[in-house]
């Protein structure tokens, strides 16, 4: 019998997808240092050459650096900013109230709040931009798609209002590459961090990707690797990885599309059509079907097809965790257990979430099966009925 757990918590990391892991191998164990003139050197360059082409022609994007992690990228675009010659900050950094701890730890941060469905208010970021100050710039750091809930943010629109301030803009797209279809272009940012462990790419590579105009500033000192906007040898094998999934996430596979508001306006904007993922409708349809008082985060925004974020009625999260490991199934109670503790959800406090303490993460990928559905439906199941016996 297999004992491998059900493994349901892509959104923390996925498993490697064996096509690239066979790439990652042919060159994993050579040599490899793009800086290098020789022909070992020679080869690297083209390995992460060719990986650069094939992810910017996957996002439509004209310029990205490498860097080691999604975290390193959002550091990278967030240390775009003006500097007095003290070192004081000439810049205010806005962010919503629901970014990943990359973003949302910048220092003394203005945060955009969120509606109860998990979007952040656009209103509010009109009125905390119309109030800064000159000589201050001003940089708007919003995620495409949100780690806990998988609510995606109508970013082409932060995009076009933030313009107006003459802000700088960038998105933290780690979430939603390989998951929806992204046009760098069309959403119209500055920056756009992406990586690809989430969706079966190898950990240790990511990507800022960057408008060809941006003279990005480098955040750590050394060589001169991706022409001095960021030191370091380059980690080769995973930029390969990454270069071959890029390649491999073909556009069918996208699952949300974007409409365009018509010329005049008249049509009602929809940012994105949402076809949810069989998995994840099949599982939040079956859980309503016994459990009418579960409550599902962002049920009425666009979301990632492969998160969902759901309250058990009288069980909290960490016991549900417990019970959910023992049963051999891997999920996870929201991003804030990093260091190994869990703490409230920053995210459905700030979204005013009831029941939070009772929220689990589930999130699917690339070899999830109906099987692995099907055990963790009816192991929640079980739970609920156990509750709602004692509870009675
Ligand atoms: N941004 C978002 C939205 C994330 O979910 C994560 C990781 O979970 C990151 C950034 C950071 O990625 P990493 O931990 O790979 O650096």
């Amino acid at each position: 019998m297999d004992n491998k757990p059900v493994y349901l918590d892509y959104n923390a990391t996925a498993p490697l997808k064996p096509q690239i892991k066979a790439a990652m191998d042919e060159v994993l164990g050579e040599p490899l240092n793009p800086s290098s003139i020789h022909s070992s050197g020679r080869k690297a360059r083209k390995l992460v050459e060719d990986a650069r082409q094939k992810i910017l022609q996957r996002v439509s994007g004209e310029a990205l650096v490498f860097c080691d992690s999604g975290t390193e990228a959002n550091n990278l675009a967030l240390g775009q900013i003006g500097r007095t010659e003290n070192g004081e900050r000439k810049t205010e950094i806005i962010v919503s109230a629901i970014e990943h701890d990359s973003i949302f730890k910048v220092e003394n941060p203005i945060i955009i709040n969120v509606n109860k469905n998990g979007v952040v208010d656009v209103d509010d970021l009109k009125s905390k931009l119309s109030v800064h100050r000159s000589p201050l710039t001003v940089l708007v750091s919003i995620m495409l798609a949100n780690n806990e809930t998988g609510v995606i943010q109508p970013i082409r629109d932060i995009a076009k209002i933030a313009h107006q301030y003459g802000a700088l803009v960038h998105t933290d797209a780690v979430q939603a590459f390989g998951k929806i279809d992204i046009d760098f272009k069309e959403l119209g940012v500055d920056m756009m961090t992406i990586s690809c462990h989430k969706i079966g790419g190898p950990v240790g590579a990511a990507a800022l990707v960057h408008r060809a105009g941006l003279e990005l500033k480098p955040i750590m000192f050394g060589g001169g690797q991706e022409k001095n906007k960021r030191p370091g040898t380059e980690n080769v094998a995973a930029i390969a990885g990454f270069g071959k999934l890029a390649e491999n996430v073909s556009r069918e596979t996208f699952v949300v599309s974007g409409e365009r508001k018509t010329e005049n306006g008249k049509e009602e904007e929809k940012l994105f059509t949402v076809h949810r993922s069989p998995f994840t409708e099949y599982l939040e349809s079956e859980i309503k079907k016994f459990a009418p008082d579960a409550v599902i985060f962002g049920e009425n925004s666009p979301r990632l097809p492969n998160t969902t974020c759901i309250a058990m009625p009288e069980i909290e999260a960490a016991t549900q965790l417990i019970h959910f490991d023992t049963s051999g199934i891997c999920i996870s109670t929201g991003s804030a257990c990093s260091s190994g503790k869990v703490e409230d959800s920053r995210v459905l406090k700030a979204m005013n979430a009831p029941l939070a303490k009772n929220a689990i993460r589930v999130s699917t990928g690339w070899a999830t099966s109906k099987a692995d559905m099907d055990k963790f439906i009816k192991s929640w199941r079980e739970l609920y009925l156990r509750a709602k016996n004692a509870a009675a």
